[in-house]
């Protein structure tokens, strides 16, 4: 397990900047914490690290973006408003989770029942005491 701490957004994105140039294809990141904790600041951060060209947003009305320019594809899911396991069958997210892609699910929490066993799990905490700009972000290998 590791912990980091950022002081900034920029230092959110820097985090995910090397994330994604070292990311493998087929690996599953995880991101969970709070409405503005960070989660879209860090992925496109990787998307970044991964050479996607073009703005990276948070799928929020489409459940998954996928995104081909890159090192890999880089599929990015916002599951916030997800209403049941059938909306994750009717994207047919099995072809993602388990692709040759990098997989980065905001609010993954959400669907902890389909995760696969084996990802890479990141939480951002805020901790107002240490500054509104401070973020925790724990990053812990989930083996299989
Ligand atoms: P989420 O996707 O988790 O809802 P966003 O990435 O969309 O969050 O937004 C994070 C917000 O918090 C942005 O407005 C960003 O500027 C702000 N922010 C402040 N400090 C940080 C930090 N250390 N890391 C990431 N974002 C930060
Ligand atoms: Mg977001």
């Amino acid at each position: 397990m590791q912990v980091i701490e950022t002081f900034s957004p920029e230092d959110t994105f820097r985090l995910g900047v090397s994330l994604g140039e070292r990311a493998k294809p087929g690996e599953v990141y995880t991101l969970d914490g709070d409405l503005g904790a960070g989660k879209t600041a860090l992925t496109q951060g990787i998307a970044e690290g991964l050479r996607v060209e073009g703005p990276v947003c948070s799928p929020t009305f489409t459940i998954v973006q996928e995104y081909g320019e890159g090192r890999m594809p880089l599929y990015h899911f916002d599951v916030y408003r997800i209403g049941d396991a059938e909306e994750m069958e009717e994207v047919g997210y099995e072809d993602y989770f388990y692709g040759q892609g990098l997989t980065v699910i905001e609010w993954a929490d959400k669907i902890a029942a389909i995760l696969p066993k084996r990802r890479v799990a990141i939480r951002i905490e805020k901790d107002l005491e240490q500054g509104f700009d401070y973020r925790r972000i724990t990053i812990s290998e989930v083996p299989e």
